[in-house]
């Protein structure tokens, strides 16, 4: 298996607040890992950190062999990294196309480019291909989910960072999601999948890490956490 991602000894806070406390994790190029953890525990800071929104405080980000730690945002989107934040990170008065043309923008991807990626994502979103024209905002929750999630494949990530995508969907929508989630990873997509939603996450995810106060308490198999007593009791409330 070849290595995307590798965090080592990750700190990352806001100012003086230490968030995270020597996170390590590894993601594979096929895999979905999730992670999993309560309200505050950190999953959206380690995606923010990693996709260079935040500055790690100590640790290396590695991305295949390059050490990206400490780089802006846009030059790690460059190298193949793709972000769909919590809240989505639409630009709500601007239309679904325009959102899709900026997913390619740190990539410089454009002219007839970009309209071919715009059709993949029309092919594969085909909900959005009637309302290229509307504004953003215009769109349904699962809709607007779906355009975020295009918007970052448009500039071909080789690893993708979802932060709570099921947050706000109906049940059927969630499904839908995860099957888009599992499709991207067996068209060999690294994915780290940030969940509140611990059973929905463990039944995509490959492997998983649970954060506690900034900590990775427990990782492994996502089969083997969902037969772990540990993650009934906390996390699925059996
Ligand atoms: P959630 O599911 O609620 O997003 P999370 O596991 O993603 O939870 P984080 O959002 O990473 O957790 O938050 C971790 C800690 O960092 C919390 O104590 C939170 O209050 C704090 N925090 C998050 N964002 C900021 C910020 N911009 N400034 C200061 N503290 C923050």
């Amino acid at each position: 298996m070849q290595s995307m991602l590798k965090v080592i000894h990750l700190c990352s806070g806001y100012g003086p607040l230490r968030v995270l406390h020597g996170i390590s994790m590894n993601v594979q190029k096929g895999e979905i890992v999730a992670l999993l953890g309560a309200n505050g525990a950190g999953k959206s800071t380690l995606l923010k950190t990693i996709a260079g929104l935040e500055l790690p405080q100590e640790g290396r980000i590695q991305l295949e062999d390059r050490d990206l730690a400490g780089w802006p945002a846009h030059r790690i989107a460059a190298q193949g990294l793709a972000l769909v934040p919590e809240g989505r990170g639409l630009f709500p008065g601007m239309s679904v196309l325009e959102n899709l043309r900026m997913g390619g923008y740190a990539q410089k991807i454009r002219g007839a480019e970009m309209a071919l990626r715009v059709d993949q994502a029309c092919e594969r979103f085909p909900d959005l291909k009637a309302k290229l024209q509307d504004r953003a905002g215009s769109l349904s929750g699962g809709q607007q989910q779906m355009l975020a999630l295009a918007r970052a494949l448009t500039g071909s990530p080789r690893v993708l960072l979802l932060d709570e995508p099921s947050t706000g969907l109906a049940p059927l929508l969630v499904a839908a999601m995860f099957n888009q989630i599992r499709q991207l990873r067996d068209s060999g997509l690294a994915i780290v999948l940030a969940e509140q939603n611990v059973q929905g996450a463990l039944r995509v995810a490959d492997r998983a890490y649970v954060l506690k106060n900034g900590r990775v308490v427990m990782n492994g198999p996502a089969k083997d956490l969902m037969d772990s007593d540990e993650v009934r009791q906390t996390y699925l409330g059996q």
